[in-house]
């Protein structure tokens, strides 16, 4: 049994901006119940969902600054969260990382610094909590200072560093640097300086026993300059320590059992889930049509998403006989284009700005097609929601997309292993290429059967991605 100490800076359901949240949700239940011991570091942020008050367990000096620590358990678990109070850094209006009006907050640097600080004292057990780490597992640049920092202590925890996204580095001025009182050993060219500043997730990368990214293409697109983000010579120098695990999804994401959806299927009563379509044809306005076929996209509208691709093709794929239903919320530029095609097509398009859990669940149940034309997923969750509830998926080959879903070609339509479409090149055109071949395949209804119950089979489950991680912490050891 290996005592893992998993520090996030997100955890669904207290929390969440994005799949890190359900990473820090799925993993550790899943290593628990593989018999590890997984307690959970997290900021105690204004505004987590709390469902009971935590619990003061200890209170400590770290770099100057007073710190509580309060216990809490992650819902539906045994595993222990402890949450890193300091009210200056943590008790703010506005997200995990940026403020009511979008902007990253000022002392980012020393608010995660400072998170980073206090996971060290709890994985070396002088937190009071009668607790030291085997493994300390971290993750994404808020807490890639930790390998950085324990690699200078005596008998410190073996580290993996988990990279969700190489697009957020975490970098600060070299005058930054020098608030947060970093030992200079750390500092140099092949430590945490990066182009005359420094970068926490470099820190990561340089200093962890183990990096891990969520899928293994993604942890081959990495090491190109086109993917690397300036890190791809020191992520190929660490390559025999790197490797990619694609993340499971969670429970909760089961058409069998989804209490938020109309009506519950599975791959046996495909029929059904047309009420799903019905329903949401309905709460979103749209022409009730169970011919036509009904695209959506779930996703941050950012770049990294592709949305700009399909802004570029919507005009010409609103022709086609298909409805289009989008949900999220990003880019004020992407929200007023969208904006303005939803008001120009008001019977082919439904556009829901904002954060919606309940509403992301009724469109992977009502809709026939999910689009995921992402210029890079590190890993990508919808994708695999989306086969799980028989929602044909169309992608771009890139990272997590291309290890999780499989094309429509004539041999995987006969080996019965095609789960949905992908596309390579990041063009609008290609996307539509793909849109169209989905519309030609849905008008045969069994075929388009079989393409669900392939995806409906797929195992995406928690387990095997913990069983994996498990067989790496016991690597290092
Ligand atoms: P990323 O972490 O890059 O945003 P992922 O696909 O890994 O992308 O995870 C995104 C998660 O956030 C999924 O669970 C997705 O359903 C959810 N999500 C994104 N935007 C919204 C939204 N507007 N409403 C509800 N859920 C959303």
């Amino acid at each position: 049994m290996k005592k893992i100490l998993f520090v996030t800076s997100e955890v669904y359901p207290l929390i969440k901006t994005g799949g890190l949240a359900d990473v820090s949700n799925g993993l550790p239940k899943a290593l628990a119940s593989l018999g590890q011991e997984v307690r959970l570091v997290l900021p105690n942020y204004h505004g987590l969902k709390l469902a009971n008050r935590p619990e003061l367990v200890s209170l400590l000096r770290v770099d100057g600054h007073t710190v509580q620590l309060l216990e809490t358990m992650l819902p539906g678990s045994n595993v222990v969260i402890w949450l890193v109070d300091c009210p200056k850094f943590f008790d703010v209006e506005g997200n995990p990382y940026v403020d009511v009006f979008g902007n990253s907050y000022k002392d980012n640097a020393e608010r995660f610094a400072l998170f980073c600080r206090v996971a060290i004292e709890i994985a070396m057990n002088r937190a009071q909590l009668d607790w030291k780490a085997d493994i300390v597992h971290c993750n994404d640049w808020q807490t890639g200072l930790i390998p950085a920092l324990l690699s200078l202590e005596y008998q410190c925890p073996a580290t993996v560093f988990t990279v969700h996204n190489m697009a957020y580095q975490g970098i600060f001025s070299g005058l930054t640097a020098a608030m947060l009182h970093l030992p200079g050993q750390l500092l140099s060219v092949h430590g945490l300086e990066f182009h005359g500043m420094i970068s926490f997730l470099k820190g990561g990368i340089a200093y962890a026993d183990k990096i891990t990214t969520v899928s293994p293409t993604y942890a081959q697109d990495i090491q190109t300059p086109a993917l690397g983000y300036g890190l791809e010579g020191l992520l190929v120098y660490r390559s025999d320590d790197l490797m990619g695990i694609i993340n499971g999804i969670d429970g909760e994401w089961n058409p069998e059992t989804d209490p938020l959806i109309a009506q519950n299927y599975t791959a046996n009563s495909l029929q059904t889930k047309s009420v799903n379509k019905t329903a949401l044809q309905t709460r979103l306005n749209l022409p009730v049509d169970g011919s036509v076929l009904l695209l959506s996209l779930i996703s941050r509208l950012v770049e990294q998403k592709g949305i700009d691709m399909l802004l570029d093709c919507l005009p010409e794929l609103l022709l086609l006989p298909v409805q289009i239903v989008i949900l999220g919320s990003g880019d004020k530029i992407f929200e007023q284009r969208l904006f303005e095609l939803a008001a120009a097509y008001p019977h082919k398009m439904a556009l829901t700005l904002g954060y919606n859990e309940t509403l992301a669940h009724q469109i992977e149940a009502g809709a026939d097609v999910f689009l995921m034309p992402s210029r890079f997923e590190p890993c990508g969750l919808n994708q695999m929601y989306s086969q799980r509830y028989g929602t044909l998926p169309i992608v771009r080959h890139t990272g997590g997309l291309a290890d999780t879903v499989v094309d429509t070609l004539p041999e995987t339509m006969a080996n019965h292993t095609a789960t949905g479409f992908v596309f390579n090149d990041a063009h609008a055109g290609t996307l539509l290429e793909a849109v169209k071949r989905a519309t030609l395949l849905h008008s045969f209804p069994e075929v388009w059967q079989q393409l669900q119950t392939n995806a409906m089979s797929r195992d995406f489950s928690w387990q095997n991605s913990a069983e994996q991680y498990l067989a790496l912490y016991e690597s290092i050891e």
